[in-house]
């Protein structure tokens, strides 16, 4: 397993505005506290998300990307990047594969973070299919296509080497061992998902709800009272 300071960069890639806030905006803060870089890649804009059907699918797209930056920036992220499939309807194809690996080859990150593939049977929120097509999609992305030269030779093409992830933390799973104490950074991690207007604004109690959540996390890792925690499954990809 990677030490904190093996981790120069990160890479997380989720498959809609927001989900990186609500799975690891704490954690992603205190890696940009240590002056990691961090980049996001968002499989889709979310524009199949949201509340307000004044708006068409364009500017919901358009909307929610904004949010989106805007969120990053609270917790230090300015390299954000969107791949642009439909909302609702992604599959762990060929396609997302090169696409994913495109992106880890360009940003050569020590850690991946991303959604798990696997149906959590006693939480259902997190298994929605986009979550777990992408998370399949960049596990494998990682191993193995990343790292090998003949998985979609185009991208020698374009200059981009094979690259080896060293660690992928999977977010939503049933079963997570490694906990990250945000009790530092939770008022960042509120700010990023306020940043999200379209999808939080009509949460009255969000605030509550989000600290309720990750403090009983922190309490379920047996970190103490008045504490905050992420959660991931911690995978070695070396
Ligand atoms: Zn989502």
């Amino acid at each position: 397993m990677l030490s904190e300071t093996e981790i120069n960069r990160v890479l997380v890639v989720t498959a809609h505005p927001d989900d990186v806030d609500f799975a690891a905006a704490g954690s992603i803060a205190r890696f940009t506290d240590r002056g990691t870089e961090v980049t996001y890649c968002l499989v889709t804009d979310g524009d199949a998300g949201g509340f307000d059907r004044e708006l068409d699918n364009g500017g919901m797209a358009e909307l929610r990307r904004s949010e989106q930056l805007n969120a990053a920036k609270a917790v230090g992220v300015s390299d954000v990047r969107f791949l642009g499939y439909p909302d609702g309807t992604v599959t762990q194809s060929l396609g997302l594969r090169r696409d994913i690996t495109r992106v880890i080859r360009q940003v050569r990150p020590d850690l991946v973070i991303t959604h798990t593939p696997e149906r959590n049977y006693a939480f259902i929120a997190p298994s929605h299919p986009d979550h777990r097509a992408v998370g399949g999609a960049t596990l494998d992305a990682v191993y193995p296509d990343a790292r090998n030269p003949y998985t979609f030779p185009e991208l020698l093409g374009e200059g981009l080497d094979p690259w080896t992830v060293r660690e992928v933390w999977l977010n939503g799973g049933q079963t997570p061992d490694h906990h990250v104490d945000i009790t530092a950074t939770i008022d960042r991690k509120i700010l990023a998902l306020r940043a999200h207007a379209s999808q939080v604004g009509h949460l009255k109690d969000a605030e509550n709800f989000v600290r309720g959540r990750f403090a009983q996390i922190a309490a379920a890792a047996g970190l103490g009272p008045d504490r905050y925690a992420e959660a991931f499954q911690r995978v070695p990809t070396a």
